[in-house]
């Protein structure tokens, strides 16, 4: 089965009731291919999360931008994976890079989330990725591949999952990587899931690029081949992510 392409938008920590409504009114407004063409995603934060599920159209989902790594109890601030569920969000975003860095979650702290969340029945975007220190040093592909198998060696079934290769340079940079990075990156990541994973889950897995996409650049990296869609920050917020979206044609027309 082909891979469907993928657009989340990431709206991190931003946003009023007013302003999201007005995101919510514009992404409802927009015209895009069908379901069986593009998945749509947005991030709104928490506390938004019942006023986005409400508003937004039915073909577009919602996903929470983080989780706790197990179920609730007395862990004050944090949000579980079963309250998701309870409120039907069906996808949460796990292990950004603004996470692992700034807040310290580790491989396997990822890895531990990503299974438990499975486990309750969400659907998880996973995000990997280098900084320009280890990009410089040349160790890209021993970096995500170790934040990979974090997730490998907790899960088995792959089928919920969509990984996100986000180099952390190119995030909030306006720097994005050029086509010719994401596919070397995308095509290892491919590989390594076919190793030591599966060929199926190798074939089948959603792999998504995310890094100062917008509107100007999104069709270029589309048409790459192992680029299955976009995790998007900054231009999520905007009108141009119905452009990001339709950049699922050029998959379309391929
Ligand atoms: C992100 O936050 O996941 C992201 C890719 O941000 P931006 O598009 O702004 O670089």
């Amino acid at each position: 089965m082909g891979r469907t392409f993928f657009v989340g938008g990431n709206w991190k920590c931003n946003g009023t009731s007013e302003e999201i409504k007005k995101i919510v009114a514009t992404l409802n407004a927009g015209q895009v291919p069908s379901q069986d063409v593009v998945e749509v995603v947005v991030s709104p934060p928490y506390v938004f999360l019942p006023l986005v599920k409400n508003e937004l159209r039915s073909d577009f989902h919602v996903a929470a931008q983080n989780c706790w790594v197990k179920k609730g109890g007395a862990f004050t601030g944090e949000v579980s994976a079963d309250m998701l569920v309870n409120l039907g969000i069906p996808w949460v975003i796990l292990g950004h890079s603004e996470r692992r860095a700034i807040l310290g979650e580790s491989n396997e702290f990822v890895g531990d989330k990503v299974a438990y969340a499975l486990s309750q029945g969400l659907k998880v975007i996973a995000c990997v990725g280098e900084t320009l220190e280890q990009r410089e040093s040349g160790s890209t592909m021993d970096v995500v591949a170790a934040q990979t198998k974090a997730i490998a060696e907790r899960v088995k079934d792959w089928s919920n999952v969509v990984v996100a290769y986000e180099p952390v340079w190119a995030i909030g940079t306006g720097k994005v990587a050029t086509p010719a990075q994401a596919q070397e990156v995308h095509a290892e990541l491919r590989k390594w899931l076919q190793a030591n994973v599966s060929a199926e889950v190798a074939a089948s897995t959603r792999i998504i690029y995310g890094g100062s996409v917008s509107g100007a650049n999104c069709k270029e990296l589309a048409g790459q081949p192992d680029v299955d869609g976009f995790l998007v920050g900054g231009a999520s917020l905007k009108p141009e992510f119905i452009d990001i979206i339709k950049a699922a044609e050029v998959k379309k027309s391929a």
